[in-house]
């Protein structure tokens, strides 16, 4: 079977008063992640995992901050023109796994939710999404609660359709 594989990873600083978008949603949340988009670390994270999964680049190429287009554009729009270029090279999504970790705000409530919304953004099944969430034991920048992580794998196969 002709099986391929991404990672991604991001980085946001978390601001107090900022909303925080994750996963396509809006997370209740005394901070938000800084970004020059909505700062949705999480949906950057499986958008670069998908395209790294079929070598198409990363994010940062195909929406790049110096383009003030992107500006405070839904990441969801990013995440869907990765998965299109899954498509379009002829594979489609297994599965994607990803994890936030973060020391607040707790994610175990929202973890289904976000995870059946990248499979909307992806048009895959919600079963094919897993979104895990976790603490940095106060260590680091996340530790501190001034960043949040998000990192993704994601497996694609040949279409055969
Ligand atoms: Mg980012």
């Amino acid at each position: 079977m002709d099986m391929r594989i991404g990672q991604g990873y991001d980085i946001h600083r978390l601001e107090p008063g900022r909303p925080l978008m994750l996963g396509g949603l809006d997370i209740p949340s005394d901070a938000g992640c800084a970004g020059h988009s909505d700062g949705d670390a999480l949906l950057h994270a499986v958008t670069d995992a998908l395209l790294g999964a079929v070598a198409a680049g990363d994010i940062g190429e195909l929406f790049p901050d110096t383009d003030r287009g992107n500006y405070d554009r839904p990441s969801r729009d990013f995440l869907q023109a990765a998965a299109r270029r899954v498509r379009d090279a002829g594979y489609v999504v297994a599965n994607i796994d990803a994890t936030v970790t973060t020391e607040r705000p707790r994610l175990s409530a929202h973890k289904i939710d976000m995870a059946r919304e990248i499979a909307r953004i992806c048009r895959i099944e919600p079963g094919r999404v897993s979104v895990k969430a976790k603490t940095n034991e106060g260590l680091d920048a996340v530790g501190t609660g001034d960043a949040l992580v998000a990192t993704a794998a994601a497996l694609v196969t040949r279409n055969r359709a």
